[in-house]
């Protein structure tokens, strides 16, 4: 890369492309071929560097139109004339005659994605791609502009959510039918937008030639390592192993709330009617109370926070201007990881930072790696690195709490891993019925949905919501924007699980696996980064039952 170059002006980045189709030609041995790919990685990772800069200062600075309109330029400008160029280097890579000799070990990865890309591309589907894009964003144009008139004002939904956790159970009701009966209003354009995704997306698979989406999906997300007979084990082995320990904090929460049935609007109160836990008044008190938990965890994790300190790599605190949530994001060339969120003194601000913290670690220990495919992990491994982080984290939560708070803490964390899975079983269940039944009515789809919340629902009385039931899955984002996109928080978490129940037994060997298993980035496939990690990649009975047991017996001990 020239040391001066202006990332954002395609007349400056064309050449570089044209270098690398010229240089290829002259690789004379594998060593020149190797030479080759890591300058194409180079320049992807300058690319890659540039677009994650300006996403951050948009995000940062969403009051700055400057900062929105570089992001934008990027997005419109360089990105689509870089997919066709990136995709005539995977072709040029894939051709050449050299390609045989290097390293199988060291490269089978790389040109098993490389023959990925290039099998899957069909001209024909990138403007059902853009079509695809454009109608997800109709979708979320849709669902963020959903407002309720409540207590005088008028809110936005994700601005309804908070009054789910107030002790006030008629408040709750009142603010649950709003927030419901606003999106019901739209079920019809939601179920309109979807068919049209279902449509683009068969057209894409068949276009690919692929018998199904299903089969499509598979393929296109990398799943190399699982079927879809696996994630059907999963759903089994969620509802045998999950279902009776969900059943039963559903119990505890009802008696608890001194109520003779759970309705749909008392699932997020605390349900001891506590107010909420206080972990922190600063941003520095959180940044100081985490490192001493990375402090206590080891030396590694403690030296990589504090670089990320020095450096301003943190931009962690709720400020008007920033853009909501969080996020980790690598700057692909320096190879430094960077993390975003808008603390503002929860206990869920705690468990962000450790989970995002995850991410940065696995960014840092894979820094040494030159290839830039190698330094990006398959998501079900990049989330087995941050949701670790948060149960290592936690058992040493008593930094930011007094021990009846700690206690607490760990309890809603472990909670929550108890629910979730479930609904990832149902997202993602739903999902493999609507893809392998082509041609199916609006009423077959909604009965499959309807199956899938008897089996994974619990104890909870919908009575007199009939539709809101029925028509539960419009609030699930990735349905409609990243399909087939969620079991992997299931199966991560059956890896962060078994990292935990490893360390309860070894922290220093648990810990060691850990960061081995980081550093190998995604130069290794799933099953052996697991394998490495100390964890079996197995979604079956025999490997939820242990884990879910110990977490219901942390849960009975706290
Ligand atoms: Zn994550």
């Amino acid at each position: 890369m020239p040391e001066k170059i202006n990332l954002g002006d395609w007349q400056q980045i064309a050449p570089l492309f044209d270098q690398l189709d010229a240089k290829v030609r002259e690789c004379r041995s594998p060593a020149d071929l190797e030479r080759w790919l890591l300058d194409s990685s180079e320049l992807s990772a300058a690319l890659n560097e540039e677009g994650s800069l300006r996403y951050i200062a948009m995000t940062c600075h969403t009051d700055s139109p400057e900062a929105e309109a570089a992001y934008l330029h990027f997005v419109e400008r360089i990105e689509p004339e870089l997919k066709p160029r990136q995709f005539k280097l995977s072709k040029l890579f894939l051709e050449h005659p050299l390609r045989l000799q290097l390293p199988k070990e060291r490269y089978f990865l790389f040109d098993r994605n490389t023959q990925l890309q290039v099998e899957l591309y069909r001209p024909e589907n990138v403007p059902l791609e853009t079509e695809e894009a454009k109608l997800s964003q109709q979708y979320q144009k849709l669902i963020g502009s959903l407002t309720v008139q409540f207590k005088g004002q008028e809110r936005t939904l994700a601005q309804m959510g908070r009054y789910l956790e107030e002790p006030d159970r008629a408040l709750r009701k009142e603010a649950w039918e709003l927030m419901t009966n606003r999106r019901l209003q739209e079920a019809e354009q939601i179920e309109t937008i979807f068919e049209q995704l279902l449509n683009l997306r068969e057209q894409i698979a068949a276009n690919a030639g692929f018998p199904d989406y299903l089969q499509y999906a598979f393929r296109a997300r990398g799943r190399f390592d699982y079927t879809p007979q696996d994630c059907l084990k999963f759903h089994e082995a969620i509802e045998k192993e999950d279902m009776p320990a969900l059943r039963q904090l559903q119990t505890q929460r009802r008696k608890q709330l001194g109520l003779d049935a759970l309705r749909p609007w008392d699932l997020a109160v605390d349900p001891a009617n506590k107010p909420p836990l206080r972990p922190f008044d600063k941003v520095e008190t959180l940044v100081t109370d985490a490192g001493e938990i990375f402090s206590l965890l080891d030396d590694k994790m403690a030296r990589d926070f504090r670089l990320m300190r020095d450096m301003r790599l943190l931009d962690l605190e709720n400020r008007k201007g920033k853009a909501p949530g969080g996020y980790q994001s690598t700057l692909a060339e320096s190879r430094l990881p960077f993390i975003f969120m808008n603390a503002v003194g929860m206990q869920r601000d705690v468990q962000t930072l450790l989970h995002e913290a995850g991410h940065a670690f696995h960014a840092l220990a894979a820094r040494g790696e030159d290839l830039l495919a190698y330094r990006e992990a398959p998501i079900e491994f990049c989330e087995v690195a941050s949701m670790s982080m948060e149960l290592l984290g936690n058992e040493f939560i008593e930094k930011f709490y007094k021990p009846e708070d700690a206690r607490r803490a760990r309890q809603e964390h472990l909670k929550g891993i108890v629910e979730i899975f479930p609904w990832i079983a149902t997202v993602d269940a739903f999902q493999h019925w609507i893809y392998s039944h082509p041609g199916h009515s609006r009423a077959a789809r909604q009965k499959a949905w309807l199956e899938l919340m008897d089996r994974f629902g619990g104890d909870v009385d919908w009575g007199g919501y009939g539709d809101a039931r029925a028509n539960w899955w419009h609030r699930q984002l990735h349905v409609f924007i990243h399909p087939f996109y969620y079991i992997e928080y299931g199966i991560a978490q059956l890896g962060a699980l078994q990292v935990w129940a490893n360390s309860k037994r070894d922290k220093a060997q648990a810990l060691g696996q850990y960061h081995r298993a980081l550093a190998l980035g995604g130069s290794r496939p799933l099953p052996e980064l697991f394998q490495a990690a100390g964890c079996r990649f197995d979604f079956s009975s025999q490997t939820v039952q242990p884990l879910l047991k110990l977490v219901s017996d942390e849960l009975d001990k706290l």
